[in-house]
């Protein structure tokens, strides 16, 4: 079954980097062996979660030892509106003598105490290495205590060996495909319901955008999963459009929502001016063709005209303090282009864009707006980016956590850009927010400090602690 999941997902027609792929190539799954010395990304099951728990009013059991749940509070930064349970970590803590024995019955009695005491309107069940490995049937218990407890009990079969984090997340999106979209019907539907996949709401990014739909009328049925509650993600398949935020991690929803319900899929992004008016143009464009009332347009055009008229005013005063800055920019996806435009808006120069996670029509896009001369890496190594840093060919490095320690080790300036991070950058006041967290991070004294000698490397006279000559 699991197999079959994968060549289903390999085969993605909606990603075009599969696409591009020989039919042996794509066999063999995204995944690239890892180097010796190269740092592994999140597991499967790892990027399963990332998808799905975002889902705040559902439980989320991890079956596996308890190292693979990593914090028993929290996540990675995702805001819920109403409902908390989302942030405790469930596990079943398997031990040594499961591992003997089998950790089903165990399993069970795990669900069945969440059940009695949270109450939740679904359990999401994460299969890891471990009762993959032993054979743990998870799909049987869950069905079994989804009809003893009369709950949703969904087994998400993403175990961490079968590839990458970006796997798991499109695994995900196939369980929420197999198991929850269309089982649930909404109460009432309008001509402007859309559903939003691979938006996490990060430090609340969703909440800098929803006013302005809610201003011209467009209505969030369904967020996969940022704030969503699993009744929503459950009614999803009743919405007029859906929008695809991260092009890569989840397009086979949005795909196959197509397929089975005829709902159309753009892809699109929040972060920057331009792409923020772009994607509210495109759903309103798109839900007048699927019957919703013309005026939609012209709300969408005066909300974007005064909102953009408001974000230029805010950005001019970090122009002067940009100018002539340089920002190296690594990360992935749909922000490797959207990021360009915004930065560069507000006055910064970008010296390059890693496209690791890019997909061709995101590099297209990137050459398009640049040119053929501007650097684009698929794969650069964290020594190439030492280098760059110590050359001083960028002033601030904006990336994930992960890269944070290179720039560190450069003493450069760095901004966490991915999904650790606390503040939001999505629509127009984010943008406002990323350029004032840019300008605290350049001015920060602490710079100026680490980049002095250290004091043994200073001749014995130049040192602070030196005594002045005759003392
Ligand atoms: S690779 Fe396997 S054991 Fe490690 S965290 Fe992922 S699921 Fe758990």
């Amino acid at each position: 079954m699991l197999q079959e999941k994968l060549q289903d997902v390999f085969n993605e027609p909606g990603c075009s980097t599969n696409q591009a792929k020989s039919e042996k190539e794509r066999k063999k799954g995204c995944s690239k062996a890892l180097k010796p010395g190269a740092a592994a990304g999140g597991c499967a099951y790892d990027g399963a979660m990332i998808a799905l728990q975002p889902i705040a009013d559902a439980a989320h059991l991890v079956h596996g030892p308890i190292a693979c749940l990593g914090n028993s509070w929290d996540n990675r930064g995702t805001k819920s509106s109403g409902s908390q349970l989302y942030r405790t970590g469930f596990t079943t803590d398997m031990s040594e003598l499961d591992i003997i024995h089998g950790g089903e019955k165990k399993l069970y009695k795990a669900i069945k105490e969440i059940v009695q005491q949270y109450d939740p309107p679904a359990v999401f069940v994460y299969q890891t290495c471990v009762p993959a490995m032993i054979g743990d049937d998870i799909e049987a218990v869950c069905k079994f205590a989804a009809k003893k407890l009369g709950k949703p009990v969904i087994p998400v079969m993403a175990p961490g060996f079968v590839g990458s984090k970006n796997l798991g997340n499109k695994l995900a999106g196939e369980t929420l495909l197999d198991h929850v979209i269309g089982t649930v019907e909404p109460e009432v539907t309008t001509p402007t319901d859309i559903c939003i996949v691979g938006e996490y709401n990060l430090a609340g990014e969703l909440w800098l955008v929803k006013p302005l739909l809610d201003e011209i009328g467009i209505r969030i049925l369904s967020c996969i999963s940022g704030d969503g509650r699993y009744n929503e993600v459950a009614q999803a398949h009743r919405a007029r459009l859906t929008m695809v935020v991260c092009s890569q991690a989840l397009v086979n929803v949005g795909r196959k929502m197509q397929e089975r319900w005829g709902i159309p899929y753009f892809e699109g992004s929040f972060y920057g001016v331009s792409d923020m008016s772009d994607t509210l143009r495109t759903m309103a464009r798109m839900l007048v063709e699927r019957g919703a009332d013309k005026a939609i347009i012209d709300r969408t055009e005066g909300v974007i005209a005064r909102e953009e008229s408001r974000v230029w005013r805010r950005l001019e005063p970090y122009k002067p303090r940009f100018d002539g800055k340089r920002v190296l920019l690594f990360t992935g996806g749909v922000k490797s282009w959207s990021m360009v435009t915004a930065l560069e808006g507000a006055g910064l120069t970008i010296v390059g864009t890693s496209t690791k996670k890019s997909t061709k029509e995101d590099k297209e896009r990137i050459k398009k707006m640049k040119g053929e001369e501007f650097h684009q890496w698929d794969d650069l190594k964290p020594r190439d980016i030492y280098k760059m840093l110590r050359d001083s060919e960028a002033d601030i490095m904006m990336s994930g956590g992960r890269s944070q320690f290179i720039a560190l080790k450069a003493k450069v300036p760095w901004l966490d850009l991915n999904q650790e991070r606390h503040t939001p950058y999505a629509g127009y006041d984010g943008i406002v927010n990323l350029c004032e967290e840019i300008d605290k991070t350049l001015s920060n004294p602490i710079w100026r400090q680490v980049r002095l000698a250290a004091p043994w490397d200073l001749k014995p006279d130049a040192r602070p602690d030196a005594k002045p000559v005759g003392a």
